[in-house]
């Protein structure tokens, strides 16, 4: 009996999905189109978005997916932004530092798995001076010469970032949150401005660092065109990363009882994000992999490109809490073991290897 085609083998032209092959095509869309993709792609539309982005990171990264050892070192902060679980004003916060020698340990024992790149991620901790971060960057740099070190600390000032890349310090990431004014004041109490990140972003750029933007989706407030507005910002930026990930509410927080983000919207972000910046490193987030089980290779199928799994002592990982239900997977070779099969299971592989831009030779 010969087959019958219930399906087309292409999906139908709409409005949609010219739209992303224009995005694809100039890297940019009018906001008004941006707004119309991100409101009106049925899920066909977000499918075919889906294609072309993995299509997209095959032809530029092959099926190779970079892993980087997360060490989140201090949960202590100055900030107080109003959707962060380790945010100053939450007293129930249990509190920890790492010291250097706890930091380093963590670098050997990710090295040791294969881990070519460490990210150190903390609040914005004053313990740790300048001379303090840059004691740490100079030592991991000496130690491991052939791993690529980033910083993801928070807002410190041009001299500091270039203390930070001088002693050796290779990337640099600090989402923007929300590129529009109005939406940031939402999220931030008075005080903390969108200038000074976007300022700081523009520091770290010039400085030299391999520098990473982004944003949650489905933040209190958000609507299409917050987020048509944060597309169009990484199109002018161009940063060399994009972090993007889910808000999840974490309950002794003022946004506590606030909906959680889509899952399928950040996924169909991720896919516009790697049209928009083809070579970009996009991270499949661990809040996309709370928010859903199997969100993380998801992630990867819409066109991420990095994982981080976490290198930071089992004890304290529990205490780095952002949201609620962060899963604080067990021991690091297992983790990683289970990532790189769960990896495979997709199609992909997960490689040792600093994983630079490709544009960027240091
Ligand atoms: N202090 C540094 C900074 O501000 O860049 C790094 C740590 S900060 C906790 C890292 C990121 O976590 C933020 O940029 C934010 O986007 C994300 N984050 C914080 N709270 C979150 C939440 N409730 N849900 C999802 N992501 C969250």
């Amino acid at each position: 009996m010969p087959l019958r085609q219930t399906e087309p083998l292409a999906p139908g032209r709409t409005r949609s999905t010219d739209l992303v092959d224009e995005l694809a095509a100039n890297g940019r869309l009018a906001h008004d189109e941006l707004v119309a993709l991100i409101t009106g792609a049925t899920q066909a539309d977000r499918e075919y978005a889906r294609r072309r982005a993995a299509a997209a990171a095959q032809e530029h990264f092959g099926n190779r997916v970079f892993v980087r050892g997360l060490i989140e070192f201090s949960n202590h902060c100055r900030q107080d932004c109003l959707y962060c679980g380790i945010r100053k004003g939450n007293r129930e916060a249990e509190r920890y530092r790492l010291d250097a020698d706890q930091i380093l340990d963590c670098c050997a024992q990710g090295y040791a798995l294969g881990y070519r790149t460490f990210v150190l991620q903390s609040g914005e901790d004053a313990w740790y001076t300048t001379d303090v971060v840059v004691d740490i960057v100079s030592r991991i740099r000496a130690a491991y010469p052939d791993c690529a070190i980033t910083l993801s600390i928070g807002e410190r000032g041009r001299e500091a970032y270039q203390r930070f890349f001088d002693a050796g310090a290779d990337r640099y990431l600090l989402r923007h949150e929300t590129a529009t004014p109005e939406h940031y004041a939402r999220l931030h109490p008075a005080g903390q401005a969108l200038s000074t990140r976007l300022e700081c972003l523009r520091e770290l750029k010039e400085i030299g660092f391999q520098t990473g933007a982004g944003f949650m989706v489905g933040s209190p407030f958000q609507t299409p065109d917050h987020l048509a507005a944060d597309l169009e910002l990484l199109a002018d930026l161009r940063p060399h990363m994009v972090g993007i990930g889910p808000f999840l509410p974490h309950h002794q927080t003022p946004f506590g009882d606030r909906p959680a983000g889509d899952v399928d919207l950040t996924l169909f972000l991720l896919s516009l994000v790697r049209l928009m910046l083809p070579t970009v490193l996009l991270p499949s987030t661990t809040a996309l992999g709370t928010a859903r089980a199997g969100g993380r290779e998801q992630g990867i199928q819409a066109g991420a490109n990095v994982l981080m799994l976490n290198l930071s002592p089992q004890d304290q990982r529990a205490k780095y809490l952002l949201y609620d239900n962060k899963a604080v997977t067990g021991e690091v070779a297992e983790m990683t073991h289970a990532v790189q099969r769960s990896l495979e299971r997709i199609g992909y592989t997960m490689v040792v290897d600093r994983g630079d831009h490709p544009e960027v030779a240091r």
